[in-house]
């Protein structure tokens, strides 16, 4: 069946408006299908060399690389070394304090290395709501584009 010519434009903007791009809908369907858990994530075959990862920073406590997956030019993952229950910032503690820190002194760190010097973002995602999928805390460090408001 063939539309007119003005409702096939119509649909042509809809579709424009509505649809996301590969990355966000698998992003976001990985995200719902993760299952909130404590138990051993991919992170942790990162940190044992288990896997191959592009390790961009690594101290006695802090590990980044880059994502699988980039959302843009630069996009890094600043993670925890040892987990210590922190599947996700909702699972922070009082005890937890220095290590969110030196994660997010670390994603300054980073970003001066990777020459971000006009400016980044970083994101933490918590839970499924919050477009979670890997349940080991890590902030996402993007830059290399500018970036738009708000997220999606
Ligand atoms: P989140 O959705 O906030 O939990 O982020 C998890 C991120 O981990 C996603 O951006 C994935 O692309 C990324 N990721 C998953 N597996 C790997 C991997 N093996 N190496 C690097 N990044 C990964």
């Amino acid at each position: 069946m063939s539309l007119p010519p003005s409702a096939g434009g119509r649909l042509a903007v809809l579709r424009t408006h509505l649809s996301l791009s590969p990355a966000m809908a698998s992003e976001k369907a990985a995200a719902l299908a993760a299952t909130p858990s404590d138990g051993p994530t991919i992170f942790d075959k990162i940190i044992k060399r288990e896997i191959p990862a592009n390790i961009v920073y690594e101290d006695e406590q802090v590990l980044a690389f880059r994502d699988i997956a980039p959302q843009a030019p630069i996009h890094i993952l600043i993670i925890p070394k040892i987990r210590d229950g922190l599947t996700g910032l909702s699972k922070a503690e009082e005890r937890h304090c220095e290590i969110l820190g030196r994660l997010l002194y670390t994603a300054k760190l980073v970003a001066k290395q990777e020459g971000l010097e006009d400016g980044f973002r970083i994101v933490i995602n918590d839970g499924p709501t919050g477009g979670q999928s890997v349940y080991h805390l890590h902030i996402h460090l993007l830059g290399g584009r500018q970036m738009d408001w708000p997220p999606g």
